[in-house]
């Protein structure tokens, strides 16, 4: 059978930059500054089907050419958005795409998604930067990008990573490389908080206008249109926060420039997945208060959506209607959290002892630094009965008498359900992920693209894009980090 929409190539992608469409002052049109000798690192073919992209294009050297802000796309109108923001809890005012350039947009099954160029040079915005991205944290962003996709959870994707052995300076003299990213926009908290703070309201507004336009078209017929924006942007990024911690996915820098108006995980740099669990563990090595800890990340993202509330509180017009919209952040949070543990456990009714349940487990897990992604996984694999199954999870965790006496409970509600072994087990495996980007496993595929192999990076793409498949011959991607790898740190330094 013929698709009605067959995949383009690359030269028949049109794009379409609705972004420039805004007054000027929103942004700054500038050209990619090209790489010499680009070099394909990894692509995704999921992502090139997100876009309608025939995937035989990524191994062009058009796509290279394209992808590393050498050559121009059709269509394309690359520009720098500005934006503000709260860095650290403090205003840090003007920052905007440093390092970004927006080429413009695809429509594809009814879908616009908008194409990102992230380390393609310098823009007005860059400030002491040099608009550059490191190969490391370029790999990084890609695979935790796609490995979140396939977690089910809010993301802005990424469709390659492009090196060159063009030398930017960090700790220590490294190589660049372009990542291209893709969302249905780039809109951040902080681009509402640029207009708010500047006193601009006719921007502002018009700035809302056009999120709410593109990307919350169900809106528009709101009474109050501006109080709908806040109240839908408070929910998904309390449910956003609900999925991080239910993955023990922590992102590191959770600025409100980060923030995405649309509720996706975005701008991934010293992001990291719990493993030993300890609940105030800080991912981000300069984040020494640990405000972007684990167990802080849920009151973040409510704070976060307060200075976005501050910033639109002037076009929704009325303090309770704010407030009204902003207030519903921690019962949604509640909800969402208490849902997916629910699925992570494996129970399907409610009781009203679930939380402590719930909150049992990750006492244990907290006393005992069990990995976080194991003990889920190996949870996943009990039956009401003890089974051999019952060791690898018991193997995780020194207070075995503890994690026994928490098991009799658990079987306790188990049975008081009836639960099937076979339907929990397999609804448990489909939440609990095997397989997650460790840091550890990214440190090793980031060594081997250092020099010129990427073929761990690759196969790590292949491997996350299935996360919650057994993939047997994959089995030592779902190990503990060795030895070596215990205290890797991670730095904003990217
Ligand atoms: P981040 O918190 O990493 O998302 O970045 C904060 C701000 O710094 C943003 O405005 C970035 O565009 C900018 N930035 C970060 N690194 C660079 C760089 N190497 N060159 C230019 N701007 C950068
Ligand atoms: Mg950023």
């Amino acid at each position: 059978m013929i698709s009605a929409n067959p995949p383009l190539t690359l030269d028949k992608l049109n794009l379409e930059n609705r972004f420039a469409g805004l007054p000027p002052h929103f942004y700054t049109h500038v050209q990619a500054s090209p790489v010499s000798a680009p070099y394909l690192v990894a692509a995704s073919p999921a992502v090139a089907a997100t876009l309608n992209l025939d995937s035989a294009s990524l191994d062009t050297p058009e796509f290279l050419a394209c992808f590393s802000g050498n050559q121009t796309m059709h269509g394309s109108t690359p520009l720098a958005a500005v934006y503000s923001g709260h860095q650290f809890g403090v205003w840090a005012g003007q920052l905007g795409d440093g390092r970004a350039l927006l080429l413009g947009g695809v429509t594809h099954a009814g879908k616009h998604l908008e194409i990102q160029l992230k380390g393609a040079g310098m823009t007005p915005y860059s400030r002491m930067g040099d608009g550059r991205a490191v190969l490391r944290s370029s790999i990084r962003e890609f695979l935790c990008s796609e490995a979140m996709a396939s977690l089910n959870i809010p993301t802005s994707r990424a469709l390659c990573v492009i090196g060159s052995d063009q030398m930017v300076f960090r700790e220590i003299p490294e190589t660049s490389a372009v990542v291209t990213r893709i969302a249905p926009n780039f809109v951040r908290f902080g681009s509402f908080e640029h207009w708010y703070y500047n006193d601009r309201m006719d921007d502002l507004r018009q700035l809302a206008d056009y999120v709410i336009e593109h990307s919350y078209p169900e809106l528009q017929a709101h009474h109050n249109k501006y109080q709908a924006l806040l109240s839908e942007v408070t929910r998904r990024t309390a449910e956003l926060m609900a999925q991080w911690q239910s993955v023990g996915f922590m992102h590191g820098v959770m600025n409100t420039d980060n923030m995405s108006i649309s509720g996706l995980t975005l701008d991934y740099g010293p992001f990291g997945f719990m493993e030993a669990f300890d609940e105030k563990h800080i991912c981000n090595h300069t984040d020494q208060q640990g405000r972007y800890s684990y167990r802080m990340q849920p009151a973040i993202g409510n704070w976060n959506c307060q200075a976005l509330a501050q910033a639109l509180s002037p076009l929704i017009g009325s303090v309770d209607d704010t407030n009204a919209a902003l207030a519903q952040y921690p019962a949604i949070y509640r909800q969402k959290w208490t849902d997916l543990m629910r699925q992570k456990l494996g129970l399907h009714t409610e009781h009203e002892n679930d939380l402590d349940l719930i909150a049992g487990f990750f006492t244990l897990l907290q006393s005992n630094h069990a990995d976080f992604t194991l003990s889920f996984r190996n949870l996943s694999k009990l039956s009401l009965q003890k089974t051999t199954n019952d060791e690898l999870l018991r193997d995780l965790f020194i207070d075995r008498d503890g994690l026994d006496s928490w098991l009799q409970a658990y079987r306790e509600r188990l049975n008081f359900e009836q639960s099937d072994d076979h339907l929990r087990q397999t609804g448990m495996m489909a939440v609990n992920p095997k397989y997650v980007l460790r840091n550890y496993l990214a440190q090793v595929a980031i060594e081997k693209a250092q020099k010129k192999d990427f073929s761990e990076v690759r196969k790590l793409l292949q491997i996350l894009e299935k996360p919650f498949d057994e993939q047997d011959e994959y089995e030592q991607y779902a190990d503990l980090p060795p030895d070596w790898a215990r205290h890797l740190e991670v730095s904003c330094s990217s």
